[in-house]
């Protein structure tokens, strides 16, 4: 009896290792699968070879990746020759997904193409920004409208709330009525419906400027609703101002994902100052269930409307020329202040006719006629895009390393300023490989998984069996961002093999709806 309860019982741990063993088994099998994915007879492209940076931000790691329609059916060292329709050598080279933009702009109908974007590995861009809807149109006449074109990258797009503003009838007003506030809510929310992956606000501009908090949490509200994300151009972006425009943010960040698009601060400096800001984002996003984010783009100008030189009694829907007539040397002065204040004349670069290529201090000289003359009296606030030297090194670079801000380009094809060509190649050329302040997987990261993850984009942004097939194949030496301030549209060069939507052919990029 005695022995016989021993045998049992050593059956019985016999039997529970094997099970145990044949349950790890089959996990392993299964997770070895899943990784692996599916080899088929016949395969679209075979990328042999390749040093995968797979978008997660872990380390590199040698292997094939086999693709069949428009998605990754397969990581893994291919033994046998498969048959592919077309195989890619890719020794010596960084596999990574498509770079994904958070922030862009541009005309679809004008540039289907968006070379400028695709030339520096962008696959996804993301149009809507600032408060702006590319279209008066519903979202979804506009989206469908998209959709028959032949994009290069794909296309996601918020919802602008300014426009919006414009749609429901609010326009310029500081107090929409509930009846407003409930018609601007339910045009929001069928745009959302359509496939928006959020809301753009623009409160640095008009209209969006005369929108106060409760009108903004609001709105919040139904975007959170959807699980989408505002993405905020705020308030002022001023070092004085940063923590009350971060505070009106977060207001909305108690209903809905919030980010703050291109940060920066205009006129701050130091990395003390930047950890202040990264700090009082941290505490947002810990004490939140939304996610706190932002995105950079990699140059220390911005570039925008001369408008945000004037203050808001210049500015519509006031009458330009009245104000002209009444307070002509209240505005000089405001405007010699704000100037001076954004490192002077000097530090603002036109963008477009007549001055383009000159600085405000270059004109000013040439007509013999004070700079804040120039602003006021020739070009007025509609009437000029300039880029302007306003930030600081050591804060914008602190404020880029960390993990919650992905890289964004905030330029277009036809923007004066070389972000729209050469932000993400720069990250690469200039971040990576010169002054070692990302390793190749870091900024990998923060221009493939983050962003995608950040706006809601479902399986891209990261090399993953079931993804879908946006990759680049390159040799980061090779990778240059040629733009420059003075001449600003050169195509970045190096990201010659470009997969989108499992497609080599330009023009493969599809719109997306979240
Ligand atoms: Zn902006």
């Amino acid at each position: 009896m005695f022995t016989n309860k021993i045998y049992d019982c050593q059956f019985m741990i016999n039997n529970f290792v094997q099970r145990i063993f044949l349950i790890f088994f089959m996990i392993a099998f299964y997770s070895c699968e899943k990784n692996h994915g599916k080899i088929f007879n016949q395969n679209d492209i075979w990328i042999k070879n390749g040093s995968i940076v797979d978008g997660t931000g872990s380390r590199m790691f040698f292997s094939d990746i086999v693709i069949n329609g428009d998605s990754i059916s397969y990581i893994g060292k291919v033994s046998k020759d498969i048959n592919a329709k077309k195989i890619i050598d890719a020794k010596g080279m960084l596999v990574s997904p498509g770079f994904i933009d958070s922030h862009s702009h541009g005309n679809p109908f004008k540039t289907p193409l968006f070379e400028n974007f695709t030339s520096m590995g962008v696959t996804t861009i993301t149009l809507g920004q600032d408060g702006t809807s590319p279209s008066v149109d519903p979202y979804s006449k506009w989206a469908s409208q998209i959709e028959d074109l032949r994009l290069g990258p794909n296309i996601a797009s918020l919802v602008g709330h300014g426009s919006l503003r414009m749609r429901s009838g609010i326009g310029y007003k500081t107090k929409p009525t509930d009846n407003e506030i409930k018609k601007i809510k339910s045009l929001l929310r069928d745009d959302l419906s359509s496939g928006a992956f959020g809301m753009s606000t623009g409160l640095e501009y008009v209209p969006g400027r005369y929108a106060q908090q409760s009108e903004l949490n609001a709105l919040a509200k139904t975007v959170g609703e959807f699980n989408g994300v505002i993405m905020s151009h705020m308030r002022t972006e001023n070092n004085s101002t940063m923590e009350l425009d971060l505070q009106e943010l977060f207001g909305q960040g108690d209903h809905s994902n919030v980010h703050i698009s291109h940060i920066k601060v205009v006129y701050g400096k130091g990395i003390e100052r930047a950890n202040e800001i990264l700090n009082y984002m941290k505490e947002k996003r810990q004490s939140s269930m939304f996610s706190v984010t932002a995105d950079i783009y990699p140059y220390l100008a911005s570039y925008t409307t001369i408008g945000i030189l004037f203050p808001e009694y210049a500015l519509p829907p006031n009458n330009y020329s009245n104000v002209l007539k009444n307070r002509r040397s209240d505005l000089l002065s405001y405007v010699y202040n704000k100037v001076i204040i954004r490192n002077g004349p000097e530090a603002t670069l036109f963008g477009t006719a007549p001055y383009k290529g000159l600085t405000l201090k270059e004109v000013s000289d040439s007509l013999n006629r004070p700079f804040q003359e120039i602003i006021v009296d020739i070009i007025g606030p509609n009437g000029a895009g300039a880029a302007y030297f306003t930030m600081d090194k050591d804060l914008q670079y602190q404020l880029m390393k960390d993990e919650n801000i992905a890289i964004s380009s905030d330029g277009s094809p036809t923007m004066y300023h070389p972000r729209g060509y050469g932000s993400f190649a720069k990250i690469i050329e200039q971040f990576v490989l010169k002054e070692n302040i990302f390793s190749i997987e870091e900024a990998v990261r923060k221009m493939t998984s983050l962003p995608a993850s950040l706006l809601g984009i479902q399986k891209r942004g990261k090399i993953l069996v079931g993804y879908k097939a946006d990759i680049l194949i390159f040799d980061p030496i090779k990778i240059k961002s040629n733009a420059t301030f003075s001449n600003p549209h050169l195509l970045a060069s190096g990201f010659d093999n470009i997969i989108i939507n499992g497609k080599t052919e330009i023009g493969s990029g599809i719109f997306l709806r979240k």
